[in-house]
């Protein structure tokens, strides 16, 4: 504007022919570009910055004036000519005046009405009232003039350069700088546009996003806020712009937040820049909630800048919720469950290992559980878990953590307990348990019993002290439930034991390690010989005799004892018909069958595939059956007729052991009860087993039954059976349980050994 002032001026000069010769000084006419283009440089750096007023449009239009006019009149200085030069001064503040409104109108009209539509129109107006003022000025300022000539004619200086050539200089020169400029406008133009259009799609990108994108200055305070952040925090952008970052920080970690950007800045280490962390943010109205942040920062001439994409993560951590307490918790009793448990107790163990502490597992099993879900149905069942849980969870403390394992089984985790804390613990359950459960208008009166391993002595990891207690807890159902024991390494050794044994059942029955000891059973009035009862003996090669009474509960256990009963059964039938074979009076065999035997599918066939591979008679073969294996299956009344009607001899062993209701006497189709030898042997010690047995026998005889007391071992015992009419008896003070050969030899008969 400047440049096209000063070439306006110069060429418009060609136009006015002057009568004399007209050279220019080279200095003046550079130095007339300087009001020119200063004046115009003020001007529009005034009227150019928001927000433009009247007065800095005024302030504008007078200093373009001025510098059209002092150019003007400058350059009328570089002038050297054989005149003097006068001006008309009406002429010369018209020109003033020209020059300052046409100025004003043009500026008023470019930059008051810059954002009306047409602004192309606008444009082009203000440049031609540019123009008119530039041009008008010039030629009233030419009016203005009167040339008076000189007599003395004015020299030239050196530095002078005529009228025509400094016209189409200065045309040619401004031309170029026009196109230039023209061009670095357009160049410019479109960078601006193309970062108006960077800057559109970042807030488009900004404003669609779902996330809080929140930008704040080095000083935390927030200069970029979206929709996003709107919505998930409730601030508005208006309110929330220039204020501090800490609105949306929960006020407990706001000092932290504080420390973090400080060391940020004076470490410039990030810690937490470009990572994603899970944190607390607060809403406007104050509650808190867990967000997700991504941070990031730049940083400018103008400073340092930090940018965070922030998620609310509630709906997430919800979920994670649901699903951790899915894989986590007991569903029933909202418990840990033995994953937790698991998890909990690794890390209870790396703590106690690092700190030296002790702490003590207690594994729990509620007694007879089975018989609640089998007599009230599974619904009473988990109620009765529920319950329990309350009790247990009433009386630990915070630290402890109690986890179903399943079914009714409870694990206790103690930190902090030695030997004396957890047998008051386990004292305190076990006495939670005394008042009895609710359930439909009925008490139930329910136990518990407690192995509890310690840590270090019982084991230093998991597996271990799961084990030892587990194995605590063994003995206590063994030793008659609802109580607790601590692990002894003693258990340990017979856990090692009874593996053995399982191990060896299975090689002792491939190897015949297996034989059968006989001990007869007498009639107590004529002393007759009525029967034997076949015990089964096994010579361990390594450990030695074993004693039915330890090997048989572990084959039960183990599944041996189908095999097992099969050997006893073949073999003892076999055996009673090579005595008869042999001459020998002819007598019932009793074998035992256990629980696990009475309740497989095919003893019946069992029982007759011995009988006919052997030939012996029904009626010479007996069996003996436990209170409890009878009651335990379903089919008993129908296995015990059919055996009934194959002809064979139905003894219950062990009489007056069992828990069972004396009802079944009636219902099963029994010929013979044994008195157990426990009753026997307290016969002249107990009042009260003298009367049990009297009963036993009388109601026995009642019933039609016949009556076999065994562990028979003294004259006294044998006197008060008879008085009583026991019919047989049985025990040491008869006979031993024999080897087969010896059985012959009781009748004289040395000649069939045992088979
Ligand atoms: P049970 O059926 O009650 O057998 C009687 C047990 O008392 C036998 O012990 C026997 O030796 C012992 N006994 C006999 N008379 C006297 C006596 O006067 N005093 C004393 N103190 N004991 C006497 P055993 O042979 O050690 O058998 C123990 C248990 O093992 C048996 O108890 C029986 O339940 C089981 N059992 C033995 N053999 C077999 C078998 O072949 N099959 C099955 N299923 N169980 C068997
Ligand atoms: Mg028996
Ligand atoms: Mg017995």
């Amino acid at each position: 504007m400047g440049l096209g002032i000063w070439s306006m001026h110069f060429i418009a000069m060609l136009a006015s022919h002057m009568s004399m010769e007209v050279t220019y000084s080279v200095p003046v006419v550079i130095l007339s570009t300087v009001p020119a283009l200063v004046s115009c440089w003020i001007a529009f750096y005034l009227v150019s910055r928001p927000p433009v007023s009247v007065k800095r449009l005024l302030i504008g239009a007078v200093f373009i004036g001025t510098g059209i006019i002092s150019m003007h009149y400058i350059g009328m200085e570089a002038m050297q000519i054989g005149a003097a030069i006068t001006y008309n001064p009406v002429l010369f503040s018209l020109s003033a005046v020209i020059a300052f409104t046409g100025s004003l109108a043009a500026l008023f009209l470019l930059f008051r009405l810059r954002q009306l539509t047409g602004f192309h129109w606008q444009k082009v107006g203000s440049a031609v009232l540019m123009g008119f003022a530039v041009i008008g000025m010039h030629y009233i300022g030419m009016a203005a003039a009167t040339f008076t000539p000189l007599v003395d004619h004015g020299h030239r200086e050196a530095s002078s350069i005529n009228s025509l050539s400094l016209g189409y200089t200065v045309g040619l020169g401004t031309l170029l700088l026009l196109i230039l400029a023209h061009n670095s406008v357009r160049i410019d133009r479109r960078i601006s546009a193309q970062t108006d259009e960077y800057e559109l799609k970042f807030q488009s990108v900004i404003e669609s996003a779902k996330d809080a994108i929140i930008v704040t200055d080095h000083k935390g305070l927030i200069i970029q806020w979206n929709q996003g952040a709107e919505r998930i925090f409730g601030h508005t952008k208006e309110t929330v712009i220039g204020e501090s970052l800490q609105v949306i920080i929960p006020e407990r970690i706001r000092k932290r937040h504080e420390a973090g950007m400080t060391r940020y800045f004076d470490m410039k280490q990030p810690r937490v820049i470009g990572k994603t962390l899970e944190l607390e943010g607060v809403r406007k109205d104050g509650s808190e909630f867990p967000i997700e942040m991504s941070l990031g920062t730049w940083e400018t001439e103008t400073g340092v800048f930090f940018s965070g994409i922030i998620r609310d993560i509630t709906e997430r951590k919800q979920a994670d919720e649901k699903i951790s307490s899915l894989v986590y918790l007991d569903p029933l009793t909202g418990l840990p469950n033995r994953r937790l448990f698991n998890d909990r107790l690794d890390t209870l163990l790396v703590r106690a290992a690092r700190d030296q502490q002790l702490f003590s597992l207690l594994y729990l099993d509620i007694d007879h559980f089975k018989l609640v879900n089998d007599m009230l149905g599974h619904a009473i069942g988990d109620q009765l878990l529920k319950e329990i849980t309350e009790r247990l969870l009433h009386q630990a403390s915070e630290k402890d953590t109690i986890s179903r394992l399943g079914g009714d089984e409870f694990i206790l985790l103690l930190p902090e307990t030695d030997y004396t804390q957890a047998s008051n613990y386990a004292r305190q359950i076990l006495e939670c348990f005394n008042k009895p459960f609710h359930f439909s208008g009925e008490e139930l009166f329910i136990t518990p019993s407690i192995g509890i391993s310690l840590y270090p002595s019982d084991g230093q990891d998991a597996e271990t002290l799961i084990k030892n207690a587990d194995l605590a807890l063994y003995r206590v159902k063994e030793e008659g439930k609802n109580n607790f024991q601590f692990f002894t390494n003693k258990m340990n050794e017979e856990v090692a034991r009874r593996s053995k044994i399982a191990i060896g059942l299975r090689k002792g029955l491939e190897r015949g390690e297996f034989t059968i000891n006989y001990q007869p059973q007498i009639d107590i009035n004529s002393g007759d010989i009525i029967g034997v009862e076949a015990l089964v003996r096994w010579l361990h090669p390594h450990m030695g005799p074993i004693s039915p009474g330890e090997f048989i509960p572990i084959a039960e256990e183990s599944g041996t004892i189908i095999q097992l009963g099969e050997f006893v059964m073949r073999n003892a039938c076999l055996q009673n018909k090579a005595w008869q074979d042999a001459g020998l009076p002819k007598f019932r065999v009793a074998i035992n069958i256990s629980a696990r035997q009475f309740s497989q599918a095919n003893l019946c066939g069992l029982v007759q595939s011995a009988l006919t591979d052997s030939g012996l008679e029904p009626q010479y073969l007996e069996l003996e059956l436990t209170e409890s294996s009878i009651q335990g299956a379903a089919s008993a009344v129908k296995t015990m007729n059919e055996l009934k009607a194959m002809g064979v001899h139905l003894t219950i062993d062990d009489f007056g052991t069992g828990y069972s209701s004396l009802s079944y006497l009636k219902l099963f189709p029994i010929n013979t009860l044994k008195i157990d030898q426990y009753f026997t042997r307290n016969i002249h010690l107990d009042m009260k087993d003298a009367a049990l047995v009297d009963t036993i026998i009388r109601m026995a005889h009642n019933l039609g039954l016949n009556v076999i007391a065994e562990g028979v071992e003294t004259d006294e015992q044998l006197n008060f059976l008879k008085e009583r009419s026991c019919n047989q008896a049985q025990g040491y003070l008869f006979n031993r349980p024999l080897p087969a050969a010896d059985i012959a030899r009781l009748y004289g008969n040395p000649a069939p050994a045992g088979i």
